[in-house]
């Protein structure tokens, strides 16, 4: 059986979450949804990076430890793939027992294979970034990611021997699907050509962290303990069982673009130095902008994602997330235009056409719809390609382009209630069974239609096969057309999405 391991970065708990977090968490959910519906062998992993420097001083504004500051906001992080409605399998905190072993297990491994030196590090360090910088990358004076001033930092510390990876990384680049979209590989090979600098690993004189298993008072850099999770996760995510065989090396890491450097050079190098496979993929998307600002609790500009469900629900949310941007690009979005794809595209692209077609059944026979497949059918047309297509775009990451796929049919849906006009034919007994045939197609297709939106709004999918009292079959082989039997009883469905209030102004 294939496998498909998917993962979305983990997440910073110096703040709570926004929508660009869930906006990754999304759309790694949307692809594995798809993958189980293809019968794969999935693993869904997500979770939170507790062990950064500038966790530990908020902890310290706020009069707390560390540990009990991230034990209190580590609720409102497991509390967003719930809120979701993602399928994660398991939730990481890099504070679990068994990441810190199985870190310092890692590391260990890297030490031993010569991999790793000690140093004396004198650099221009970002908090924010959680990264050293050089005096080109700075704006200013100052990192323009966080537009604030990096600090000096003079420290003896353990480096891991980068540059000697240049070679096998180059290597890996030319393997057409390793890191996509394209561009984004293109500039990860860039990086590793124009030469690679060892990078410390650790960090001495802190204690918030994972000590180094062979000098204890160092404790692991931030990075070279929250990539691990990727694997560490795998050990103990479900007791008993240990799943880096299964799942390792068929991961598909999801990341935004500002830690390309991290995923696309730093783990792969690092697994290749512990004896690990490389990763099987890397897709690196760019930001969903409010505003044309990257939405980042950095700079202020926060839309909180459990907000928007609150009044919309998840499913228009992880509608809109996958909609409103060509994942893998940057792009703007807006609060109007949520609420615009909302009455528009849910409301009455689907909704409507699920309303109409159903209360057409009610009112013309009575509930039944007779399995009337026919060989012509413009239905069975549009349906025919569908599966294959949505599948072939959301194995290369394509999650806007699958649904504006799957959304090509809801709308040649509609054209074929008006081009049909069946509240004509039931004025005709002559055209009964032109008429049979129509709500056949209407049934057939909306419930294709269903299936394979099942991954991008999962109730929805569920409300509207209840409402055409067909089976929940989420199998991929389910997007076809001619799949439904006889049904009896269907009655007009209320609304999918109720009309609600325009959002107010920002404030
Ligand atoms: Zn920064």
């Amino acid at each position: 059986m294939e496998r498909y391991y998917v993962t979305t970065p983990i997440y910073y708990v110096n703040s709570t979450p926004h929508i660009g977090h869930a906006y990754t968490t999304i759309a790694a959910d949307i692809l594995v949804r798809h993958q189980r519906q293809r019968g794969r062998d999935t693993f869904f992993l997500t979770g939170v990076d507790e062990h950064a420097a500038k966790v530990a001083r908020v902890a310290a504004e706020q009069g707390l430890s560390p540990q009990e500051y991230a034990d209190r906001i580590a609720v409102a992080w497991r509390e967003l793939p719930r809120r979701i409605n993602a399928s994660n399998d398991f939730f990481i905190r890099t504070s679990d027992e068994e990441h810190k072993r199985f870190v310092q297990g890692f590391l260990q491994k890297l030490y031993d294979n010569g991999h790793v030196y000690q140093d004396v590090y004198a650099g221009l360090y970002c908090v924010g970034c959680e990264a050293f910088k050089t005096e080109g990358e700075l704006v200013d004076g100052k990192c323009a990611e966080h537009d604030r001033e990096p600090e000096w930092i003079e420290e003896r510390n353990w480096f891991f021997r980068l540059s000697s990876f240049q070679e096998q990384l180059l290597a890996l680049y030319e393997r057409p699907d390793f890191v996509l979209p394209a561009f984004r590989a293109n500039e990860a090979r860039s990086f590793v050509e124009g030469g690679l600098q060892d990078f410390s690993i650790s960090r001495a004189g802190q204690t918030w962290g994972i000590p180094i298993p062979w000098d204890t008072d160092s404790v692991a850099y931030v990075w070279a303990d929250a990539l691990v999770n990727y694997l560490s996760a795998l050990t103990y995510a479900r007791p008993g069982e240990n799943l880096v065989e299964r799942f390792w090396p068929a991961v598909h890491h999801l990341l935004a673009k500002d830690i390309l450097r991290f995923h696309c050079v730093y783990w792969p190098a690092m697994l290749l130095a512990a004896g690990y496979e490389p990763p099987r993929q890397l897709f690196v998307h760019g930001y969903l902008l409010l505003d044309d600002r990257k939405i980042s609790k950095s700079l202020g500009n926060v839309v909180d994602p459990l907000d928007l469900i609150e009044i919309y629900g998840a499913d228009p949310v992880r509608f809109w997330c996958a909609r409103a941007v060509s994942f893998g690009q940057d792009g703007a979005a807006s609060l109007e235009g949520l609420h615009e794809r909302y009455e528009r595209e849910l409301g009455n692209d689907l909704g409507n056409l699920l309303s109409r077609t159903t209360a057409m059944v009610a009112r013309y026979r009575n509930g039944t719809v007779r399995k009337a497949p026919t060989r012509d059918s413009d239905i069975a047309a549009a349906l025919a390609p569908l599966g294959a297509d949505v599948a072939a775009r959301l194995d290369a990451f394509d999650v806007t382009g699958a649904l504006e796929r799957i959304w090509e049919v809801v709308r040649a849906l509609n054209r074929y209630v008006e081009a049909t006009a069946p509240w004509q034919l039931a004025k005709d007994e002559a055209q009964a069974d032109a008429l049979d045939h129509v709500l056949y197609d209407l049934v057939d297709g909306i419930r294709a239609v269903a299936v394979a939106l099942s991954a991008y709004v999962p109730e929805t999918a569920e409300r509207v096969l209840e409402a055409l009292h067909q089976p929940l079959e989420l199998a991929w082989a389910e997007v076809a057309y001619g799949r439904t039997g006889d049904v009896e009883g269907i009655e007009a469905a209320p609304p999918l999405f109720p009309r609600l209030d325009a959002p107010a102004p920002a404030a």
